[in-house]
């Protein structure tokens, strides 16, 4: 299916997120017109990540992003015409920074040697996991809240604490959407929305898109880790 025929009827199915969509697509199209900032090649990003330093944090790139973030905001704000707050602010920050890395940067392909809970390009904790088949069974990969980065990492235990106790893990479900579970550490009593198939990228490795299953956690007390809106 055409990812945006395939986004548009999940929404027309889960009228609650109706706004959410509205307010993503506008931001979308506000930052469409941003074209990547130059990186280095990626086996040079593949050196440069080796001590655990992301990207982003590298000054000569870091100055780079925020010197173009600094001439692109004004003008997304102004096209955006809306009342701005500190929300905004914060997703129309990343959207631009996911706008400014390279496609090719984000792909797990490049990652599969880094193998650590934050995003080798931004350092942000992850928002989202995915179990994909392999060869051996199944693997784990993890996607960037911010820039959309997908890695992989340790198919068990907790995401954001050092937990690898599976008695102390359990998974939270909805019942009528099998495609994704929730990961619960009963540790650091944070948890994952987990994709369990694959396909439907577009829409179960999207926050917003799957804003049900944090209310389900919420109900449960559990934090969210990885937000763009909370950290
Ligand atoms: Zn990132
Ligand atoms: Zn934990």
């Amino acid at each position: 299916m055409n990812d945006e025929i395939g986004i548009r009827n999940y929404v027309e199915s889960h009228s609650f997120l109706k706004e959410h969509a509205k307010l993503y697509q506008s931001i979308d199209n506000a930052v469409s017109f941003i074209e990547p900032i130059e990186f280095p090649t990626i086996d040079e990003c593949k050196v440069l990540v080796k001590e655990g330093l992301p990207l982003l944090q590298h000054e000569d790139i870091k100055s780079r992003v925020t010197e173009a973030m600094t001439k692109l905001s004004p003008q997304v704000i102004q096209s955006l015409n809306m009342k701005i707050n500190e929300t905004l602010e914060r997703l129309i920050k990343w959207a631009i920074i996911d706008r400014l890395i390279p496609k090719e940067l984000k792909s797990s392909d490049v990652w599969e040697k880094w193998l650590k809970n934050y995003c080798p390009v931004c350092g942000r904790k992850p928002v989202l996991a995915q179990l994909r088949k392999q060869m051996e069974g199944r693997a784990r990969y993890l996607k960037c809240g911010g820039c959309s980065t997908m890695w992989r990492w340790n198919r068990l235990g907790c995401t954001y604490c050092d937990n690898e106790d599976l008695e102390k893990m359990h998974i939270l479900e909805i019942e009528s959407e099998s495609e994704m579970r929730i990961d619960v550490c009963d540790e650091c009593h944070s948890y994952i929305k987990t994709y369990n198939k694959e396909g439907d990228e577009d829409i179960y490795l999207t926050d917003w898109a799957t804003l049900h299953f944090d209310l389900l956690a919420e109900e449960q007390n559990l934090h969210k880790v990885g937000s763009v809106l909370i950290d």
